[in-house]
């Protein structure tokens, strides 16, 4: 019998069931895959989800580069560049994912893996899980952290609307590294229809990838959309590329609650994915700590978890909701959008605050309204060479 037991060892299930763990808690985590296991993701850590996990991972001794800066693109029509001063990443999630896992195995989680949960039952008692072998988990509370994919969470009668996005990515090796990829990343908003594309530094290959900000499924027009984009670039010429692969990512999940009595929902799962990037990590990660603060909460004063479901709405579910708004506001006029949004030093200003944690997705929709009329006057972010980045015109 556990206090609590976690289903799913992505970086929402692995923190949070650290977190618990280092609250004293008796707690199972439970996990499909054998780890290592790959996850398909751009590996890019905003640095307000690197300062999240300050106590549990060293960020910098992981595979990957630390970033510098992005160059921003309109297709092959226009390329600028923005400094940061303050640092992101760009990791590798397999090793990412197996650090957090450690993490909360050295604070003492028994890890039940590789092993899949078919089944669970809550009573006023306690929650029961059945794993495929027939052996059962019993616990006091449960946390739901089992990515987009996950089924369980119909089991307890989660009710409302549910829908999912898309985004693709392809590995490539160029014979020579593009050097000024080494510390930086390139968001382009004009080759995807609807979306962005990246491209994510990593050791001796790059990460490039496309987000759909509305798209249920993927079909070939989107594949050949990422591979125009790729092909803009001279290194794309004599590399090897690897397969394009697809994944969902939720777009909006809306429930009337996100927890029962003993079970709550964090993660992908519970929709923490904001729309405009497509970042999942930092809003997932913040979803763990509210699940380890609520559950401590219930088992100390014996209370509801319903204050699970108010303060995800209250503090995660609405920066969402505000990414979804500026998304559906931008990517239907991807040019405008670009040229006087991303170009503009003030707007600028604004996303770069907001990637760092210093302002919210809410008062960043509010700031970049409010200033579009006069933010002409803060002028552009100056034009840069194409061959910097390796543009073919
Ligand atoms: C192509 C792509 C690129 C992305 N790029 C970025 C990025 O650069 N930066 C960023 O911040 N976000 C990015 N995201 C989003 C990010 O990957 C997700 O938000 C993040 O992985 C969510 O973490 P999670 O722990 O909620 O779920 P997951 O990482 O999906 O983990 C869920 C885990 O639960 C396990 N599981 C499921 N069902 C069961 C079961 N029944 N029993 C046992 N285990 C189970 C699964 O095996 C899995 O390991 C990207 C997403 C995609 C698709």
């Amino acid at each position: 019998m556990y206090d609590i037991t976690v289903v799913g060892a992505g970086p929402a299930g692995s923190f949070c069931a650290y977190l618990l763990a280092k609250e004293g808690f008796h707690v199972a985590l439970i996990e499909k895959k054998s780890f290592p296991r790959k996850k398909l993701c751009g590996g890019g850590v905003s640095y307000k989800a690197v300062k999240l996990l300050d106590d549990i991972i060293d960020i910098t001794k992981l595979k990957g580069k630390a970033l510098s800066g992005s160059y921003l693109s309109f297709k092959n029509e226009h390329l600028t560049h923005v400094g940061q001063n303050i640092t992101s990443y760009s990791i590798e999630r397999e090793e990412f994912d197996n650090e957090l896992l450690k993490a909360a195995k050295d604070a003492g989680v028994d890890v039940i893996i590789p092993h899949t949960v078919v089944s669970l039952e809550e009573n006023s008692r306690e929650v029961l899980i059945k794993l495929e072998d027939d052996s059962e988990v019993k616990s006091n509370f449960l946390v739901l952290a089992e990515g987009i994919n996950g089924k369980l969470f119909e089991r307890i009668g989660y009710s409302g609307n549910r829908d999912i996005t898309m985004a693709l990515e392809i590995d490539v090796k160029p014979k020579e590294y593009p050097h000024n990829f080494n510390n930086n990343t390139l968001f382009d908003f004009g080759a995807i229809p609807k979306g962005y594309a990246w491209i994510f530094p990593k050791d001796g290959y790059l990460n490039v990838g496309a987000y759909y900000y509305r798209s249920r499924n993927i079909d070939r027009l989107q594949e050949r959309a990422l591979e125009c984009f790729v092909n803009q670039f001279s290194w794309a010429k004599e590399a090897e590329i690897g397969k394009i692969n697809g994944h969902a990512l939720p777009y909006s999940i809306d429930y009337s609650s996100y927890n029962t009595n003993r079970t709550l929902l964090i993660g992908d799962s519970a929709g923490t994915v904001e729309n405009f990037y497509g970042e999942g990590l930092y809003y997932g990660l913040q979803s763990s700590r509210l699940a380890e603060e609520e559950i401590t909460n219930a088992i100390h004063n014996n209370a509801s978890l319903d204050n699970f479901t108010k303060r995800l709405k209250s503090e995660i579910l609405i920066q969402v909701k505000f990414s979804r708004i500026t998304a559906h506001l931008f990517y239907p006029r991807q040019k405008f959008g670009y040229y006087k949004m991303v170009r503009n030093k003030l707007m600028n200003y604004y996303y770069a605050e907001l990637i760092h944690g210093k302002i919210s997705q809410k008062k960043c929709y509010f700031y970049t309204m409010a200033s579009l009329p006069i933010s002409i006057f803060s002028g552009k972010l100056s034009d840069r060479d194409f061959k910097e980045v390796g543009l073919l015109k």
